[in-house]
């Protein structure tokens, strides 16, 4: 235990919670399968970062998480990997329909970029994904969904028009991401991501990831999140 915590300490890492997993040093350590392994390779990751260290674990082991950490860290592949393994533990993924991991970013530009990371580590299981934001026409948009996906990289106002249109349904969404909550809520998405969440299952998985902890993002996140593990990486939050 002592040495656990000298190990978080030299990566300006902070926890609480009841019962947090250790911290890994490898991704060896995650027990991914070998095409996560070369994917992860080919990304040329050596190493994980800080945020990665803790929060795959966390997350690994199913729990909720709250990971503070400034731009830059790492943060969309401490989401992303688990929730590949997430999907791939689901029996008979055909059986229904929507998507299983749901992510909320706060701009296009942001949810472009996850959704072109979570392509990168979906593709080789054939696991589909969908973005959700604008840019792409309502009717192209509604057209996609209905073709079925596992994951959805949405903005919260195009994810909630979408929902209105029961161009998706989130019947099988057990997996939530809300990326940049704090950003979400400066931007006025407050009732938006409220709407989503209470759309999803409260049996779901639930992180979320911000660079600042204002406390209206605190109070969303003890109502929203169950158990959850916090995550600091150096001095933010
Ligand atoms: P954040 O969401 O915390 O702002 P990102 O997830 O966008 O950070 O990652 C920032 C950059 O670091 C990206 O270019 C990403 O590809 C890269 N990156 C992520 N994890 C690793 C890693 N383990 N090793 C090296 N680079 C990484
Ligand atoms: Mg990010």
């Amino acid at each position: 235990e002592q040495d656990v915590n000298e190990y978080r300490k030299s990566l300006a890492i902070r926890v609480s919670g009841f019962v947090v997993p250790k911290p890994l040093k490898t991704f060896d350590d995650c027990g991914f399968s070998t095409q996560i392994m070369s994917a992860i390779r080919k990304q040329g990751y050596e190493k994980p970062t800080s945020i990665q260290c803790q929060a795959l674990p966390v997350v690994l082991s199913g729990r909720d998480i709250i990971g503070i950490a400034k731009t830059g860290s790492g943060k969309t592949a401490a989401f992303v990997l688990p929730m590949i393994v997430h999907i791939m533990d689901q029996p008979e993924l055909q059986k229904d329909e929507g998507p299983i991991g749901v992510i909320c970013a706060p701009t296009r530009e942001l949810a472009h970029q996850i959704f072109l990371e979570a392509k990168k580590f979906a593709k080789s299981y054939g696991i589909r994904v969908s973005a959700v934001y604008g840019g792409m026409s309502k009717l192209e948009q509604i057209k996609e969904l209905k073709s079925g996906c596992e994951i959805v990289v949405a903005t919260p106002g195009r994810l909630i028009d979408m929902l209105k249109l029961k161009a998706l349904t989130m019947t099988r969404a057990t997996y939530l991401v809300l990326d940049e909550a704090d950003r979400m809520f400066d931007l006025g998405f407050e009732p938006q991501i409220r709407s989503i969440v209470g759309q999803i299952r409260p049996d779901r998985q639930t992180l979320l990831f911000s660079a600042t902890m204002p406390r209206k993002v605190e109070k969303l996140a003890r109502e929203i999140l169950t158990d959850p593990i916090r995550v600091t990486v150096g001095e933010v939050g």
